[in-house]
């Protein structure tokens, strides 16, 4: 049975990432403030497979992100998989924005994915196989108006991923990204109205937002061997909005 750890699955789309992969996987359950949420989720998945673990971790900090692989190798000796899903959105005009923000964001969405990877690859290095999948989003390629740094974390996050997959391929580990276009999740209940989201609802032509569970039946894809030719991929999920 493989590891696999989900940065950010107390909540959203790493929840059900967590539970659609908890039938055939060891999970690590990853949260930072949603402490009730990620035990909840715990004792859920447990019901089904004692295999699973939660781990608070900031995971925009080092020696969190080191800890958080410290706990997940003491009690499943690897991590196999790993799931960069952890973020946070920013809505603001750019000249508002506070550059303490700005690095608050950074931190949490990109340097995020650099740090857990950089802290899985060895291992998988030496297994001679690996899987990374990192979350990002239909703005990385398009960029979005009030949303510049997001936009941005997610851009570099694309070119992470392809410069990741053509340096780690030669060692067996695949790396792709998914960039999902607007999912029902607290993220975008907190930045927008119900008046905005249902004219952004009316923009997208299957008039409907992706469920998490669309989004975690596409990792669940991906991280398998029937994938096992696709990587340095943006793997787009976005309902044909763009
Ligand atoms: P969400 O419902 O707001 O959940 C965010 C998750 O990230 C929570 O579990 C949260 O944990 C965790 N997190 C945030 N900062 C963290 C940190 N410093 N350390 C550890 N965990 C942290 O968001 P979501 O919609 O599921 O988003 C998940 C991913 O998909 C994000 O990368 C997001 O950018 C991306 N995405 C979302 C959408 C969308 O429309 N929803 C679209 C495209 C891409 P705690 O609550 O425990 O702190």
């Amino acid at each position: 049975m493989k590891t696999v750890l989900i940065t950010g699955s107390s909540r959203g789309i790493g929840a059900a990432i967590a539970r659609r992969l908890n039938d055939e996987y060891k999970i690590v359950i990853n949260y930072n403030n949603s402490k009730k949420k990620a035990f909840e989720l715990l004792y859920e998945l447990r019901k089904t497979n004692p295999n699973v673990i939660a781990i608070k971790a900031d995971v925009s900090k080092e020696d969190e992100v080191n800890m958080m692989f410290d706990v997940a190798e003491k009690n499943f000796s690897n991590v196999d998989i790993l799931i960069n899903n952890a973020g946070i959105s920013h809505f603001s005009l750019i000249q508002d924005i506070e550059f303490d923000i700005w690095k608050d964001v950074i931190n949490t969405n990109l340097n995020s994915v650099f740090l857990s990877s950089k802290r899985a690859i060895p291992n998988m290095i030496s297994k001679g196989e690996g899987v990374i999948i990192n979350m990002s989003s239909i703005w990385g390629d398009f960029g979005a108006s009030m949303e510049a740094l997001y936009s941005t974390s997610k851009g570099a996050i694309n070119t992470f991923t392809k410069s990741m997959a053509k340096e780690l391929a030669p060692s067996g580990i695949r790396v792709n990204a998914i960039a999902p276009g607007i999912v029902e999740t607290d993220m975008m209940k907190n930045d927008f109205t119900e008046n905005e989201l249902d004219k952004l609802k009316s923009e997208v032509p299957t008039n409907r937002f992706a469920k998490p569970e669309e989004i975690a039946g596409l990792v669940r894809y991906l991280i398998s061997d029937e994938a096992s030719y696709i990587t340095g991929d943006i793997i787009h999920i976005n309902g044909a909005f763009y």
